[in-house]
């Protein structure tokens, strides 16, 4: 029953053209990478711009010996949670320098380190989401945020994407003690970023708070990196900053900065936090040396470096796809999504760049919206210039061979 059940749904997936399949990568992430089609098939070299290292510390050298001087100081696994044993000397001082870095914006901010940003947003949704409060989730935010708000005992209120006058509407009729606005700051498949100094205004004139996940903009966007938060200059308590680590810190888990009682009662009550084995050392102490160098002039090189391919990128393929129903998405980020519209054209245009050994995601829904599957172009300061130009070039000649449709 449960197998054929199953097999049903997985075939309706494959008439939508929804099915999702892995590729098996050889090499470090890296715009040139060794990649598998399947199992047991030799891999190929592809360029990839697909990850979200964005400013390519994935494989940088000093953050690979940080990793491995990490583990020999510090062992392979942590061996229990945070609050038993697991917490070690590096994630307490990753915590002290993540703080001191998000301090200009979040007065007096203590920081919290958890093994992935999907279990740091479960935290704060579900430890500050009691029955007295309510959510005002931004219709576009992430998966990790919807689920948060699902698992919290709080009213969840959506409101629709940057529309600052329901949410005003909704944030006036809401009678409970505690309101907290929850929002992307830089949408993950659209590459716009959130009116953040409204929506603080906004938490301001209601009371309410600010939940800020910026998993695509800390470490790219803002002085020294400093995230979207300094991209705009603000400053508050109300903010709770969530920062994740695997993308352009190049290594993996995420943070939240909050006022310090913010952060106790995550400690105390939040059950991604408490009932999970704390990250290896290791990685704590590797991403000592990428916040490093996130703050660093190499920070600042990579960060220029950067915008220069985005500019690059939207240029040229603003002059090769005039005319065409396809669009690039209004992004001033590293995020290019390239909107096609139809499942099956969003894959048949990956499949013929892939035929050019070239490695861009087709994003389809539920991900994103119905109709507005695209192809999720991310830049990184690893890539060249060549290599945004090989990228148009394809783009170019996968749209003859997906032709008519564009
Ligand atoms: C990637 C992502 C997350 C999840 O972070 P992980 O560390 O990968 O679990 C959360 N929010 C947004 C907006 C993301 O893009």
């Amino acid at each position: 029953m449960l197998l054929e059940h199953l097999q049903t749904q997985l075939a309706e997936r494959d008439a939508l053209a929804l099915r999702r399949r892995r590729r098996t990568v050889h090499t470090p992430c890296a715009p040139h990478q060794q990649v598998g089609e399947s199992d047991g098939q030799a891999p190929r070299e592809v360029l990839a711009f697909c990850s979200n290292d964005y400013l390519g510390f994935a494989n940088h050298p000093d953050v690979i010996e940080a990793l491995a001087e990490g583990a020999r100081r510090y062992g392979a696994g942590s061996g229990a949670s945070h609050l038993i044993s697991g917490h070690g000397q590096p994630h307490a001082a990753l915590e002290e320098e993540l703080a001191a870095f998000l301090a200009p914006h979040v007065p007096d901010a203590r920081a919290l380190f958890f093994c992935t940003g999907y279990m740091a947003n479960l935290a704060v949704l579900t430890a500050l989401g009691g029955p007295s409060a309510t959510l005002f989730c931004e219709t576009l935010n992430h998966a990790s945020l919807i689920d948060g708000a699902r698992l919290a005992k709080a009213a969840v209120v959506k409101y629709p994407h940057c529309d600052l006058r329901v949410l005003e509407e909704q944030l006036a009729a809401c009678a409970t003690p505690l309101k907290l606005i929850v929002t992307d700051a830089v949408f993950s498949m659209d590459g716009n970023v959130a009116p953040l100094p409204e929506l603080l205004r906004l938490a301001e004139r209601h009371d309410a708070w600010l939940v800020v996940d910026d998993a695509h903009g800390f470490g790219v966007v803002g002085a020294q990196g400093r995230g979207s938060l300094a991209h705009f200059g603000l400053r508050s308590e109300r903010c709770i900053y969530i920062g994740t680590l695997g993308k352009a810190a190049g290594v993996s888990g995420a943070f939240v900065a909050a006022h310090p009682t913010v952060i106790e009662w995550l400690v105390q009550t939040a059950r991604t936090y408490i009932y999970t084995t704390a990250t290896p050392p290791a990685v704590a102490h590797a991403l000592r040396k990428s916040l490093e160098l996130i703050g660093s002039g190499e920070g600042d090189r990579r960060r220029h470096h950067l915008q220069a391919l985005i500019a690059a990128l939207r240029a040229s393929l603003a002059a090769a796809l005039p005319g065409r129903s396809w669009r690039l998405a209004p992004s001033k980020t590293a995020i290019q999504p390239l909107i096609v519209g139809s499942n099956a054209d969003a894959l048949a245009l990956a499949a013929a760049l892939q035929a050019q050994d070239l490695w861009v995601p087709a994003i389809r829904p539920p991900t994103v919206p119905a109709g507005t599957a695209r192809l999720r172009i991310t830049l990184s300061a690893a890539h060249s210039l060549d290599d945004v130009d090989r990228l148009v070039e394809a783009l170019v000649r996968a749209a003859c061979v997906v032709g008519s449709l564009g």
